[in-house]
């Protein structure tokens, strides 16, 4: 329903019959508001209404005040969920059920047509070749793990970002651990990591026994700020401390600015991970993302731009690196007759059937990061009259894939409305997200380090290898970009498999829920 439409709705109690119906028909939401002048709500008018009335020999030129009175209508609050709409239409039978603030005024209204079809924030979207290739392993009885699928999908994958070589694995998550143990990383080390991505960029540094410093972003492109990471090498290096390895994030589809980020980690000797999970198909200065790190890892979960349902991959171009990667996720064998081992390893390879969905996909990546693309370009241009709402940038240099569309809401109460959008939109049954909380916000990174985008107020050279910063340091909120990326933050629905009408559903959503915002604050 467009923003118009929703206004429309509203009809003055004097408003004659013949006119309700002709704004029935032209709204085409079953439903029609009476309100008074105030706007708040006193009853709703049907087809049925309006057709019994004719029935009983009411003119048409009568007003929608000599309809019989109707029972007081069913509605819900503000702080009603999906559910409790649900709950509401299926008991009283109805299928519309207007949302009144605390004054009683009709501010939205939820429709059973809403709540069948959800708009998913990212959801699997296959091409015409996976179940060929799928068979393809069934009929050569290429089920189990290793097989010509998973040799195939490693050198297209690598062919693809420009790499020598590749190893599939199970999970996304499976390669951080993996490339983080092939740089080196052990108990006692320090490892860079952006502090906002998901968990699993972070965790494998802490069951390695390292310990994470996390990074702030820079606020255009969201991602590492250059800035932050010249403070934490300095300031690690005047400890005396050389970073094991960084983990570089390149969030919701777009590099890191590797301009920058590449010679300061070579000048501090500091080996990259190219956290690339997110950001397949997305080049910056024309070379494929994933192609900077020393080692770079993709994810192939449900929920990114291709998927094999589960599965990732450890690219980079040092041939023995990745062979030992191989290795390592097969149980370390030694070769030899009996199982003989000198390393521990873990069971990480991905397997031959999936690896076939995996190739069927890469066909596709293409046109997926232009309809994700597309998905972006209809937002931003849908919503470009609406104030306080800052795009994630793609700075000169990028091409994103646009993963996921996200922006930020600025000014005072940022989360507030944050948290108002994403519950307007849940309970039209549309999956928006909050920004990943950053590590340095997580309770299980409590007492972590971390470095913000600009320096402390004192402009001194925060401490990195003692106690943790205490509560008390001077560091004001809007030095912390991530947090406020995070609090403000919205990622919508982004699926290269919306349709043109669950794109400007959801365009038009977000317009009348930031919209209300303003109207009930
Ligand atoms: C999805 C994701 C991962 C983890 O990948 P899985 O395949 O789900 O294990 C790691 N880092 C980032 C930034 C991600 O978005």
């Amino acid at each position: 329903m467009q923003p118009d439409t929703f206004h429309a709705l509203h009809l003055a109690p004097g408003t004659t019959l013949h006119e309700a119906l002709a704004r029935l028909d032209a709204t085409a939401q079953g439903i029609l508001l009476v309100t008074d002048d105030q706007g708040r709500l006193l009853r709703t008018v049907t087809d049925g209404d309006l057709r019994r009335a004719a029935l009983a020999g009411t003119p048409s030129t009568a007003p929608l005040s000599a309809l019989p009175t109707a029972h007081a209508p069913h509605t819900v609050n503000l702080q009603a969920s999906q559910r409790d709409v649900l709950a509401l239409m299926d008991a009283q039978r109805i299928d519309h059920v207007p949302v009144v603030d605390a004054a009683g005024r009709a501010v939205d209204l939820v429709t059973r047509r809403e709540l069948s079809q959800r708009v998913y924030l990212s959801s699997p979207h296959l091409g015409d070749d996976e179940v060929a290739l799928v068979q393809e392993a069934f009929a050569s009885n290429w089920i189990a793990p290793l097989g010509p699928h998973v040799d195939a999908f490693e050198r297209e994958l690598a062919a693809l970002v420009g790499v020598q070589h590749a190893a599939a694995t199970s999970s996304g998550t499976a390669g951080l651990h993996l490339g983080l143990r092939l740089l080196g990383v052990g108990p006692g080390d320090v490892v860079l990591c952006s502090s906002l991505t998901f968990v699993a960029s972070a965790n494998p540094i802490k069951q390695l026994g390292a310990t994470p410093v996390f990074i702030d972003s820079e606020p255009e492109s969201w991602n590492m700020s250059p800035q932050a990471l010249t403070t934490a090498l300095a300031a690690l290096r005047a400890q005396g401390i050389t970073p094991k390895a960084a983990v570089v994030v390149n969030l919701y589809g777009q590099s890191a600015e590797m301009n920058t980020i590449v010679p300061l980690l070579e000048q501090y000797g500091v080996p990259m991970l190219e956290d690339a999970a997110e950001s397949l198909g997305a080049t910056y200065r024309g070379r494929p993302s994933g192609s900077f790190g020393r080692l770079a890892v993709f994810s192939f979960n449900g929920n990114k731009i291709i998927t094999t349902s589960g599965g990732g991959m450890l690219v980079g171009n040092d041939a023995a690196l990745i062979a030992h990667a191989r290795a390592l996720s097969t149980q370390a064998r030694e070769p030899a007759r009996h199982y003989e081992h000198h390393e521990d390893g873990y069971n990480y390879r991905l397997s031959n059937v999936l690896a076939g969905i995996g190739r069927g996909q890469l066909r596709v990546l293409e046109q997926r990061v232009q309809s994700r693309r597309a998905v972006f370009a209809q937002y931003r241009q849908a919503l470009a009259g609406v104030p306080g709402l800052r795009w994630m940038a793609e700075p000169e240099g990028h091409r994103s894939t646009r993963w996921l569309s996200a922006f930020v809401l600025e000014g005072e109460g940022a989360l507030a409305r944050r948290d108002a959008l994403l519950d307007f939109l849940e309970r039209h049954n549309v999956e928006a997200r909050p920004v990943w909380k950053p590590m340095h916000l997580q309770p299980l990174y409590a007492g972590c380090h971390y470095v913000p985008h600009a320096p402390a107020a004192t402009g001194a050279v925060p401490s990195l290898a003692s106690s943790p910063p205490s509560a008390g340091s001077p560091r004001g909120p809007t030095h912390d970009v991530s947090r406020a990326l995070f609090e403000g933050g919205v990622c919508l629905p982004s699926g290269s498999n919306m349709n043109a009408a669950q794109r400007e559903r959801v365009c038009a959503l977000v317009v009348r829920g930031l919209e209300l915002m303003v109207q009930t604050a």
